[in-house]
């Protein structure tokens, strides 16, 4: 299917297939009626009695529900195929979370809603310390279930609000919304807690840093998201397995 009739509003689509059908129908009424087709066809069946050729015409009804039924089964499986590609163009592929480009126009429409009704929000970036080293000791699918299983450490403790998504490799962000510094540090150090709690498969305990902040109304969403990752990255320099808010 041609991608740009995604573009059409379904009605729309839906009525000009109509219009197009009823078009067809029409001149095809006309075309019959004025060669008297179907009398000629009534001729030739009774000038040809044994051909059996009025056996024909109920076949013609079974065709067309027939038809009818596999295009609504086409029409069925499409629209499953439709919901299950918008989710996969929304998600990493390893973690089932959010991917970036998702997060990103959350964090526009939230930067949007606080500049107009003042409901603060907070960013929290996380990155697994020493990844590498767990890659290159135990293996890259190691390395995987770490990821994942981080990520359920996430889901369990964020509230429904919260947003979360793969930022980058080993690196998560947080976007919690109606959530100001305060809020946001001690989600943080819940989740620092945890992590370090968790008894990971095989590589045993890990350990992660943080860079935390709140929305401001003087910067643009993706300056407030740069001011995380500077946070962050002063937290890998302060010896990592902490947290840096500002
Ligand atoms: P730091 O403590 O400073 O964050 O160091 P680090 O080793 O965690 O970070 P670095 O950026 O040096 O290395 C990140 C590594 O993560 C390198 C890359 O190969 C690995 N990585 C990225 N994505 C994946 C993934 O999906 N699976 C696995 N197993 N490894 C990944
Ligand atoms: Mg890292
Ligand atoms: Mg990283």
């Amino acid at each position: 299917m041609d991608a740009k009739n995604f573009s059409i509003p379904i009605l729309d689509r839906i009525f000009i297939e109509a219009l197009f059908v009823i078009g067809v129908n029409l001149v095809l009424f006309t075309v019959f009626a004025h060669y008297d087709t179907l009398e000629w066809v009534y001729h030739f069946s009774r000038a040809h009695e044994d051909w059996e050729l009025d056996e024909i015409v109920p076949i013609f009804f079974t065709l067309s529900v027939s038809l009818l039924v596999f295009s609504v089964r086409r029409w069925l499986e499409t629209r499953a195929l439709l919901a299950e590609v918008s989710q996969l163009s929304i998600r990493d592929s390893l973690t089932g979370l959010f991917n970036k480009q998702y997060i990103m126009n959350e964090f526009a429409k939230e930067d949007q809603r606080f500049k107009r009704s003042q409901i603060k929000y907070s960013v929290v970036l996380v990155d697994i310390d020493n990844f590498k080293t767990i890659n290159e000791r135990f293996g890259e699918k190691a390395g995987d279930v770490v990821i994942r299983q981080f990520t359920s450490i996430f889901m369990s403790l964020l509230r429904v609000n919260d947003v979360v998504a793969r930022w980058s490799g080993e690196e998560f962000i947080i976007l919690c919304p109606d959530t100001e510094l305060t809020g946001a540090s001690k989600l943080a150090e819940k989740l620092k807690t945890a992590i370090l709690d968790f008894d990971f498969d095989s590589v045993g305990n890990i350990t992660a840093s943080f860079g935390v902040t709140m929305a401001s109304v003087k910067d643009e969403f993706n300056e407030t998201i740069n001011r995380a990752d500077i946070c962050l990255y002063k937290a890998k320099q302060r010896g990592k397995n902490c947290i840096v808010a500002v």
